[in-house]
């Protein structure tokens, strides 16, 4: 794709509105729709992209369309049921880089070959910071040749570009990549609250695993910043992170797999969904177990 050519993007929250912002900037023509008119025309009039009635309006005359959605339920009935799809022109190609579940996508995938469009899953890691400084992993399954030709569009967005492989392998990397990091975030916050009880000082306990073996993407980036600060302010809700958990464990049943502990991580995070509400942060999960900001 080059710079000038028409893109939809549909899902303008945390992580939409600051890619959708360096697409537009980049010089690519932006037809944004969101489901808060309020979000949609703050979008409009910080980048400049066309703010449409409707996502099916948003994918008139439009080469490529991005979803920026919570998650693949959406994102198909979007595409399917509110006339995307169907508005999109023909041989055009549909980006979801929102954590859909890799099944579903398979599925989407194939009901959009039908109507001639080419579907690609390009799911993101790095949170808000990252989407903020075009600096995001991003983890693309599908057409390789497709994948290539939206190159320039992905690393508007993305510093690290990974093919993983057929459509949906994005998406299974991706809700792996959220276990992993929310088994670490849950470890981290337990070992914060049990040393502190015994008398440790968890900003001193946090230095000593970030120079030993448990260091990990909490202790390097979110226990300083959102949890002993008490800022829990990171921008991704513990409603995703649990969506994202689930889909991991789904996937262990759909390959026959045990998985026990993404299972009980699961169950654990549901927990603290139902404490703190779905739209609490994420990072959160140490207030839940315990830990006060200091
Ligand atoms: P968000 O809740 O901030 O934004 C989602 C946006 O989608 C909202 O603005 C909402 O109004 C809009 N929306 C919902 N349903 C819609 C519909 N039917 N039509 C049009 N718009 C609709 O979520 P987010 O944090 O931006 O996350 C988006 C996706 O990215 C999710 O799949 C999430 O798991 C993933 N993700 C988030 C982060 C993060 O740090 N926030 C990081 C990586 C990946």
């Amino acid at each position: 794709m080059t710079q000038h050519e028409t893109v939809a993007f549909i899902g303008l929250g945390q992580m939409g509105r600051p890619m959708s912002g360096h697409l537009a900037k980049a010089g690519y023509r932006i037809r944004a729709f969101d489901a808060s008119p309020e979000t949609l025309s703050a979008v409009a009039a910080e980048s400049g992209a066309t703010a449409c009635a409707s996502a099916a309006e948003a994918a008139h005359g439009a080469e490529l369309l991005i979803t920026m959605l919570p998650d693949g339920k959406i994102v198909r009935q979007v595409l399917l049921d509110a006339g995307v799809a169907a508005a999109l022109p023909k041989r055009a190609t549909v980006l979801d880089m929102s954590s859909s579940d890799p099944v579903g996508t398979r599925a989407l995938g194939e009901s959009l070959a039908a109507l001639g469009l080419t579907l690609i899953d390009a799911p993101v890691s790095g949170g808000v910071a990252r989407a903020k400084t075009a600096q995001l992993s991003i983890m693309a399954g599908g057409d390789p040749a497709t994948i290539e030709r939206l190159r320039p569009i992905l690393e508007t967005m993305g510093n690290r570009v990974f093919l993983t492989g057929p459509l949906g392998s994005g998406h299974a990397m991706k809700a792996l990549n959220n276990y992993v990091s929310a088994a670490g975030l849950a470890a981290v916050c337990e070992a914060l609250v049990v040393g502190r009880a015994f008398g440790l000082d968890p900003a001193a306990m946090n230095e000593v695993l970030n120079a030993s073996t448990g260091k990990n993407n909490t202790t390097e980036v979110k226990v300083k910043q959102f949890l002993l600060s008490g800022a829990f302010n990171s921008g991704f809700s513990a409603g995703l992170m649990t969506k994202d958990l689930a889909t991991a464990a789904d996937l262990a049943d759909a390959m026959g797999i045990a998985a026990p502990f993404a299972h009980d991580c699961v169950a654990v995070w549901r927990k603290m969904v139902a404490a703190l509400g779905a739209g609490a942060d994420h990072t959160e999960f140490f207030r839940f177990s315990g830990g006060n900001a200091r």
